[in-house]
């Protein structure tokens, strides 16, 4: 395949099994393609020649690799639309605002920007005594077990610091989005040598396996804290380094001194990037007591000029929710802030009789800070804006669950914001925005949001082994 010239049709060609499993749109139900699951003995197999491959990549020079990561870079960047069409598709987010054409040029920005980073050995002592260096080998076969709301651009955040540093990787897509995922790597390796980077969809027994085979040097997992768990469990044995992504339940502060029409937009697209479905999204919004009613009329006119729909038509900037299940998590938690008694300011009733996930925007206002939809992370269109008149019980409220990802914290006086934010336990604290990742910025959480750094130079250690050679 040449990526410069692949056509959506090929690209699905390649990846598709006329007897594998139906992929649907979520926005229609119509399938998008087929994937034939795999069984545990080919995760085996792949796993075997990464190991065999991992040998001749790590002998590479590093200029090497950073030359086929800038190539593969390219190569994705000349599949754009191919690519957005698919997971348009498949996961059902736009091709349009910050979604599917969005997400492939992250996947194109953070190739180049791993390739542009560089973990150099250092001399940690010198005297008259000792001489000790610490330096970073590759790990050997790096396993990626990754999610379906930002299939490919998390991927690539998975695999590209691995590759850089001398890994091979495995990747197990979500059964939700294998065809995404598959498509990427096929274009990648349209560049990559052989084996070094493969991909294994399946379902239900993939996830433990990689996760518990001997061969595999350290998983990255992104989803949620309950599987995360499993991952641990699954990897005990074989002793392996870990990398958790586990989402979140952000919360934002708004103190009173905010201009609620001037943030209005910030706060909206915090909430609401791929329709809610971001682990570092806002999903709880305190807004001090003397701004509460102008911050929701400002949300809710958004809303109310912001298009969903099917993904394809360039019109709409938001889609519909990627599975069922995530559906039906929204829909209870929804209706249970209806019961407590909360006000829906707008959304809350689905068309359940119209074919797809969609969900609409919904904005719930006078709800209580224990309500199911603020205590659990909802992964979808619906944001409870929690009203409070004394800043420290803000940070009190935020502080109160075993998560951490994300916060932020918006106000005119930015020192003033800065001092809360050092209060906030989370792994990245925003202020006037939520949510923006950069590939140099470290990224990841505190307590049951996982462990371990992302991107940057801090994500080129996480996979590598220091190494000290003293003498
Ligand atoms: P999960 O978090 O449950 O992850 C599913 C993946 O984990 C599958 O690929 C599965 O593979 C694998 N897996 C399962 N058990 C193990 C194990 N013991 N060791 C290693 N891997 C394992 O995803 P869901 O799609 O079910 O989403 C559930 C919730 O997660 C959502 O409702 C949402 O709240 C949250 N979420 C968070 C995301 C984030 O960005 N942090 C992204 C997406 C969802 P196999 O099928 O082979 O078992």
């Amino acid at each position: 395949m040449t990526s410069t010239t692949v056509s959506y049709d090929t690209l699905l060609a390649t990846i598709t099994d006329p007897d594998g499993r139906a992929i649907p749109d979520p926005a229609t139900g119509e399938v998008v393609g087929r994937v034939r699951f795999r069984p545990v003995e080919e995760l085996d197999a792949a796993i075997a020649r990464a190991r065999t491959a991992q040998i001749a990549w790590a002998a590479r020079t590093d200029e090497d690799r950073v030359d086929l990561l800038l190539r593969a870079a390219d190569a994705v960047e000349a599949a754009t639309e191919p690519l957005a069409e698919l997971l348009s598709r498949e996961q059902g987010k736009p091709l349009n605002g910050p979604n599917a054409r969005f997400e492939v040029g992250a996947c194109v920005s953070w190739l180049r920007a791993t390739a542009a980073t560089t973990l150099p050995g250092e001399t940690v002592v010198d005297d008259e005594t000792t001489h000790a260096e610490l330096r970073y080998r590759p790990l050997g076969v790096v396993g990626a077990i990754g999610p379906w709301n930002w299939p490919m651009m998390i991927t690539i955040w998975q695999i590209a610091p691995a590759l850089r540093m001398g890994n091979t990787t495995v990747v197990k897509p979500s059964e939700y989005t294998p065809l995404s995922v598959l498509a990427l790597v096929e274009v990648l390796n349209s560049v990559l040598p052989q084996d070094v980077l493969q991909a294994v969809a399946g379902a239900g027994e993939l996830g433990a396996r990689l996760a518990g085979h001997p061969d595999i040097a350290k998983v990255m997992f992104t989803g949620s804290t309950r599987t995360g768990q499993a991952v641990i469990k699954s990897s005990a044995e074989t002793v392996k380094r870990l990398t958790l992504e586990l989402g979140g339940n952000d919360a934002g502060i708004v103190l009173p001194d905010v201009d609620p029409q001037a943030i209005a937009d910030d706060l909206f697209w915090g909430a609401f990037i791929n329709t809610g479905q971001t682990c570092a999204a806002m999903k709880r919004l305190y807004v001090h007591a003397d701004v509460y009613d102008a911050v929701c009329a400002a949300l809710v006119e958004i809303a109310a000029n912001t298009p969903m729909g099917r993904g394809l038509h360039e019109a709409n900037v938001l889609g519909p929710l990627q599975n069922r299940q995530q559906f039906d998590i929204v829909s209870r938690l929804v209706e249970a802030a209806r019961a407590s008694g909360a006000t829906l300011l707008t959304g809350g009733d689905p068309d359940r009789t119209a074919p797809g996930n969609f969900y609409p925007l919904t904005l719930v206002a006078d709800i209580d800070n224990d309500n199911p939809l603020v205590a659990e992370e909802q992964f979808g269109p619906a944001l409870p804006i929690i009203r409070y008149r004394d800043v420290e019980d803000a940070i009190t409220m935020a502080n109160a669950l075993d998560v951490g990802l994300g916060a932020s914290v918006w106000s005119a006086d930015k020192a003033a914001a800065r001092t809360i934010a050092a209060r906030l336990e989370a792994g990245t604290v925003w202020i006037n925005s939520h949510g923006g990742v950069h590939p140099m910025i470290p990224f990841g959480g505190v307590k049951q949001s996982g462990y371990g750094l992302e991107f940057g130079v801090e994500g080129l250690k996480s996979v590598s082994a220091p190494q000290v050679v003293n003498g």
